[in-house]
Order: C-alpha cells, then structure tokens, then sequence
C-alpha cells in the first residue's frame, strides 16, 4: 500500500481535477463532530479521510465542532473528541472551530434570506408543520405564514432572538418549494427557539441555527474546498447548495458524499453507545468492548493499525458491511511486527523438576521477537518450581496431544527438555501439580543427541513471576448485524485472577503492548487497578470468528 494515509477513490480524483484545473490552489476539508457522545471507529474512517487528504495534498483540515444542539453537547465529549483525534495522530488547522463562532454571521445570513423574501417566520405549531410537509407520496401544502409581509417576518425574527417568545411557539423557515420530491426542500426549518444553556454562548442565545442552515454557512465561512460527508446527506445537498447559492459569499465549498464505515458485530451510533453506557453494560465509553477509539486505546490497539483499517475501508458511493475480523488483523499485523514477546500464563498450574537441586535457580536466555533481533534478549530465572498453562497436560492423552501427558517429553521455550512423570491431584480428583524430570543437557531448548521433542509451551518461574489479573475481551455482540441487547455476548469479557507473568516486566509495562507468547497480544490497564496489575487481552494471535462471520453472511 502507498504511503498516502488516502487511497486514490473518487474523492481524491475530484481533487486533482480541481488541482489540475486551477479551481482550488489548496485543499481545505474539516471534521465536524457533535461534541454529544465519543468518536468511534465510523468517525475514524471520517477522520482519516479529511484530515488524511489534507496531509496528503499540503492542505489543511480543520476541527470544527457542529455544537447547534445545546440539549444534548458538553466540553467534556469535546474534550475527549479532541484527545482521540491526537491521538489517532492527526492535526488540525490553527485553533478548534465551532458552528458557534458563527452564530452571529448565521444570524445575519437569515435576516438576509427574510428581507429577500426567501425566508418567513412560520406560527404553526410543530405538529402542523410536521403535517403539512407531506411525505415521499403527497405533496406539501404552503404554510398560512408562508405570504406574511416581509417587514411582519423581520419584526418576528428579531423578537425570537429577544427572548419574546415561548420555546416551539414559531420557527424560521426558508422559502423554497413544498412540491419539491426532496423532502428537505420543503420549506426547511432554519432557525427554532430553545431555551438550553449553550456549552460556549451560555444563555446569550435563545433561537438556534438548524443542522442544515449552519453547515454549508460555516463551511464557506472557513473557505473549505472539498466538504466530504456520508451517504445520508446525500439528499440535502440541494438545501446545502441552495442557501449558500442565496445569500451574499464568496466561497461555495464542493458536498461530496461518500459511503459510511459499518462493522460487523458492531453498533454504532451514538446513542446506542451511550445506552450501553447509561445502564452500565459497559465500563463507560473507554470500556475496552466499546467502538470507540478511546476503548480501542484503553484496549491497547495502536493509533498506527486503526489507521490502517481506515485505509484499508474503500471509500465509494456504496454502502458496504467490514467484517471486524478485517480490524483485528490490522491490529494483529501491527503488533506481530511491534510487540516484545514475553512470557505469561493463565491458568496455572504448578511443576516441580524432581532433579534440580533444591533452592538453586539459574537464568536462561530469551529472544523478545523472533524475526527481529533489534529487539534483543533477556534473561529469565529459572528453577525447581515452575507454572505452566494448566491445559498444557492432558490425562491419559494420545500421540496427537504434543504436550504434557505422564511419560511424555515436551520442551520449555528457551529452556530443557521435561518429562512428566506424574501428575498429583487433589481431592476431587483435579490435577493440582506436575511431578517432572529434567534433561540437563538440552539447556537452551535442544539436545545433543538430536532426540526431538513435538511440543514446545511457555512457563514462568513460580519464585519470581509476578501475580497479575488478566482480562479476556472477545466481542461485545455475538451476532453479525447486532439490533440491541438481546444480541450481546454473554462472554464478551472473562477475568483471570490468579495470572502469573514473568518477572521484570509489570514495572516497565505502561504504554506497552506485549505478546505473550501462545496466548495472545496483551496491555496494561490501570484504569482501576487494586492490588494486582491488570492486563487486557487486545486480541487473540488467531482469528477464532472468521468461520461464523462467513457463514453468518452467507444466510
Ligand atoms: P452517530 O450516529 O454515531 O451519532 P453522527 O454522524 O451523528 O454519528 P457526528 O458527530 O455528527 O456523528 O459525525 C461527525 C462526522 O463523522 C460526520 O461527518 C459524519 O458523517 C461522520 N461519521 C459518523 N459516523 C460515520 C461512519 N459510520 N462512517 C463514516 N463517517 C461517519
Ligand atoms: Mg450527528
């Protein structure tokens, strides 16, 4: 793949044509959240493509929050969108913008529209708008108001910014044409009174600009070139070029509607995040299962792979579905290349060498990446006492089993050759530790007279390894095309509390994604860390999903 963050789709051929042409020195494109819930991996798609042209193409893109809707917005998720986008590694041009910054010139824009007699104050309650707009199948009737003299429009209008009137008593509407087949041609709702405190103007304003009337305004405002949005906008780009084709300024920026990001397993939106939130599902929009780029990074995924998949999600005029296999893989492939190996394990289960003297140990050498010698070597301890993987031994198990079995040799990484020779149960009949014997002289994992071994498993030293919790989080749904909480996966995250991890490595572990070899690529989350460190599973070394996302798919 190209070193571009975009690859070339239909958008980047409209810009070099716009380039080649002479219309447009320089690309100008924005990002504009509503600051009213978290990024999640469909805004990246958005993010990497705006702000990824305007690094491809020298141009700028800037950060401009759409905050219209004072009811449902807070600094906080503004706060949080701006930290995400940082961290994804992108940035924007000169200070953060907001639709706000705008409300006066918006203000100005209306009574310009009213005065040109292409904008009435509408006194119909909302019901009756709702009515009278008709639907795909009728046509719209002409509001009662629609005729009112332009003075009487004026008059209202400066009276609904003057607090006059009650919330929902009368709204601004463009004039255009209630027999239009696009519905948001009919006579659109441009401006509404809401009393709700704004997070930047405060109570300074009580009538908000609409969705509609604000983003072409603010987009041409900024001077941005290439205003990219998905599918769904698609039929208000009529109303878009509309306004700004009637009132007084210079720049007309290009709506390009390309196809969203969907995501198997996955939901979405917004609101249905914050559901997920609200009845404590989840832990909070960072739960490590959440869509979101600060679950992704709380999970351990690197900003570099979520770029990747961004790149990887072709971006068309046709809606498409991404397996989320296809993110994990970027994940994988990025931490296969990126991540230290180190040695943990789950589910313990404790070995004792019969042969190694007694309150000795030694230390053994470890490579931290297979294909990378960059990476170096370390130094394990080990000893008389270890823990292994208690389903690396298997009673009674076949010639087909590799590991742990009475009688059986099996190598330990890095290590000796070990023979099970029994294997202690408790009680209930659990096996409860392993009783080996050591092979002196396979030191470093090989013998010397050539006898080989199948089955090679990881293992710590039971004195030095540290005590860690492990989470394993595997999907949030487990259906492919999820609707609501019914589809969740009941397995979506399983603790182990009684981990063991190799030593040396908890105290140098913030920020790092490690794979533990055999078991999968792991991080550090102290987000609410007790008396143990805590690890997430990022991912797991293989795909156990492929198979059901195929069938699935097929049905
Ligand atoms: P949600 O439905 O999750 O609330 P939204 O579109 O209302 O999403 P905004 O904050 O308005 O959220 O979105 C900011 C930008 O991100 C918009 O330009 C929007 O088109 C884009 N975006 C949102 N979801 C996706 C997606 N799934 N794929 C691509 N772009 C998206
Ligand atoms: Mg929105």
């Amino acid at each position: 793949m190209s070193d571009k963050n975009v690859t070339e789709n239909f958008i980047t051929q409209i810009i070099d044509a716009d380039l080649e042409s002479g219309k447009h020195s320089q690309v100008m494109t924005r990002f504009p959240p509503e600051p009213n819930g978290f990024l999640h991996v469909g805004h990246v798609k958005s993010i990497c493509l705006n702000f990824g042209l305007a690094e491809d193409y020298q141009g700028l893109c800037n950060l401009r929050f759409d905050d219209t809707n004072p009811a449902k917005e807070s600094i906080e998720y503004a706060q949080a969108i701006q930290r995400d986008i940082e961290w994804l590694g992108f940035k924007w041009n000169d200070k953060v913008m907001y639709s706000s910054d705008y409300f006066d010139q918006l203000y100005a824009y209306a009574i310009e529209l009213i005065e040109k007699g292409l904008a009435f104050i509408d006194e119909q309650s909302p019901e009756e708008i709702r009515e009278m707009r008709g639907d795909f199948t009728h046509p719209g009737v002409n509001s009662p108001f629609r005729d009112r003299p332009i003075e009487e429009s004026l008059d209202l209008f400066k009276r609904m910014k003057a607090g006059e009137f009650e919330d929902g008593q009368m709204v601004l509407r463009a004039k255009i044409d209630m027999q239009s087949g696009n519905l948001n041609m009919r006579d659109p709702i441009i401006y509404r009174i809401k009393r709700a405190h704004h997070i930047r103007t405060g109570d300074q304003w009580c009538i908000y600009p609409m969705y509609d009337f604000t983003h072409c305004i603010s987009d041409a405002l900024e001077g941005i070139t290439h205003s990219n949005c998905t599918l769904e906008f698609a039929d208000h780009k009529p109303l878009y070029d509309w306004v700004l084709d009637n009132i007084t300024i210079d720049c007309h920026p290009h709506q390009i509607e390309f196809n969203r990001l969907n995501q198997t397993f996955t939901m979405m939106s917004k609101r249905k995040l914050n559901e997920l939130v609200e009845q404590d599902v989840v832990d909070g929009w960072d739960d490590p299962r959440m869509p979101t780029v600060s679950g992704m990074r709380r999970r351990g995924y690197r900003p570099q792979s979520i770029r990747q998949y961004a790149k990887k999600s072709t971006v068309t005029r046709k809606p498409s579905m991404i397996p989320m296999s296809m993110l994990e893989d970027c994940v994988r492939q990025d931490l296969n290349a990126s991540a230290p190996r180190i040695m943990g394990v789950l589910n313990p289960l404790k070995l004792v060498i019969e042969n190694y003297p007694e309150g000795e140990s030694e230390m053994i050498t470890a490579h931290n990446h297979p294909m990378d010698e960059s990476f170096g070597t370390r130094e394990l301890p080990f000893g008389r006492e270890l823990y292994i993987e208690a389903d690396d031994y298997k009673e009674g198990a076949n010639r087909k089993f590799f590991r742990f079995t009475e009688g059986r040799e099996v190598r330990l990484r890095y290590a000796y050759y070990l023979t099970c020779q029994k294997a202690i149960k408790n009680e209930a009949g659990e096996v409860i530790e392993l009783r080996c014997t050591y092979d002196p002289a396979t030191k470093g994992g090989c013998s010397e007279d050539g006898r080989k071994v199948k089955g090679t498993i990881h293992w710590v030293s039971a004195e030095h390894a540290d005590d860690v919790e492990l989470r394993l989080y595997d999907r949030l749904y487990n259906v492919v095309s999820p609707k609501g909480m019914d589809d969740l996966n009941p397995d979506s995250l399983k603790v182990l509390e009684n981990a063991k991890l190799e030593p040396g490595i908890v105290e140098k572990s913030e920020g790092v994604q490690y794979q533990l070899e055999r078991t999968g690529y792991f991080f550090r989350d102290k987000t609410h860390e007790k008396d143990k460190p805590v690890f997430n599973r990022i991912v797991t070394l293989r795909d156990s999903w492929a198979r059901q996302e195929q069938t699935e798919e097929q049905k």
